[in-house]
């Protein structure tokens, strides 16, 4: 094999982006320099944050994707090693050793697993309900975006960490009845009516912490449903990755008033958490109690549709596509 198929981004968006800013190249194999690996991706990642990355020209340089090891130059990652890298959106790609992680697959665990619920999605929620908001046995949570990657992990990972009651929101009927499913004490589509009365008939006594995936009136809703001295962990904001930013939250004085701790963050801050969150999670996976929550899209062609139904909602759970 002398070649390799790849996605490139070819304009910036205006706002919501399209297939027409992406097309597929076909690019030569380097020849394996020492230490390289050539690796056969299985699964890509497609995350909201490439919508970030689009204002830069650069989506799907970057990204996370699982392999096989095709070909060798390296005595650490052996062909047929299974292995996690960062380069993004191509059916095969070459990488540096030190730019490699081995997956080591525990029984009864799927690989799609270590993109989605196992890996930096997964995290992205351990890390917000742990170290930014730090739940406690006990507390009430909201989360935004329940239904996707992010959202879906943290209301599972919660009720082991004790929550009390789980409150999540998401764009349709069906992905509110998919959060009943997932053990959501109580759900409500934030499409049928203002965030704030929904929310606050959905947890009437209020919360104590919030995973914002959302921001904007998903942000104002929870400030205004807060206890004091609740806790707000801002993981994303996707209602303005394509358009204009909100207004700031009209009700932000409540931050204040109620003694509120608002704390963005990034997982990749927090990567030292990631064989902790493995070891305390995979016993979970095997005995079911926690669900691999993915839509799987199958083909290298169908990438850039992936994305896009990440940004417009087709997916529930971490969207990923196999190769
Ligand atoms: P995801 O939730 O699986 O997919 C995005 C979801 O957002 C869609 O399924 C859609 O579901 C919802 N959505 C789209 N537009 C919306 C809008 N205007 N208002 C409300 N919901 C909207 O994606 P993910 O990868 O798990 O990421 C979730 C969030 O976490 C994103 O904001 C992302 O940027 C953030 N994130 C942050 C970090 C970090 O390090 N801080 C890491 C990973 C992800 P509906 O059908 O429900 O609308």
């Amino acid at each position: 094999m002398s070649s390799f198929l790849a996605v490139r981004q070819v304009r910036r968006p205006e706002a919501t982006p399209n297939a027409d800013d992406f097309t597929v190249v076909t690019e030569q194999l380097p020849v394996l320099g020492d230490g390289q690996v050539l690796v056969e991706n299985v699964y890509l990642s497609v995350d909201p944050y490439m919508r970030q990355l689009m204002d830069t020209g650069e989506a799907g340089l970057e990204g996370r994707a699982i392999g096989k090891v095709a070909e060798s130059r390296s005595a650490e990652f052996p062909v047929g090693t299974t292995v996690f890298h960062r380069n993004g959106w191509s059916t095969h790609a070459v990488v540096g050793a030190a730019d490699l992680r081995r997956v080591d697959q525990a029984d009864g665990v799927p690989l799609s697993a270590y993109l989605g619920v196992l890996g930096g999605t997964g995290l992205t929620a351990f890390v917000g309900l742990t170290r930014v908001a730090r739940l406690q046995p006990g507390e009430d949570l909201f989360v935004s975006a329940a239904a996707g990657g992010v959202g879906s992990a943290a209301g599972q990972i919660a009720r082991l960490l004790g929550a009390r009651r789980i409150i999540g929101s998401a764009g349709s009927a069906a992905k509110v009845a998919h959060l009943h499913a997932l053990g959501f004490d109580a759900a409500f589509n934030y499409r049928e009516g203002p965030v704030g009365a929904q929310l606050a008939a959905a947890a009437p006594d209020g919360i104590d912490v919030y995973l914002d995936n959302v921001g904007g009136d998903h942000l104002a809703a929870a400030i205004s449903s807060l206890r004091p001295h609740g806790r707000v962990a801002w993981s994303g904001a996707i209602a303005q990755y394509s358009s204009a930013p909100p207004a700031a939250p009209h009700n932000l004085a409540e931050v204040m008033f109620k003694t509120l701790r608002v704390e963005g963050f990034l997982v990749r801050e927090h990567l030292d958490a990631r064989e902790p969150f493995e070891r305390f999670l995979v016993p979970h996976i095997q005995n079911g109690s926690v669900i691999v929550d993915e839509t799987v899209v199958d083909g290298f062609g169908n990438v850039v549709e992936a994305f896009l139904g990440v940004l417009r909602g087709d997916n529930t759970g971490k969207m990923l596509v196999r190769l």
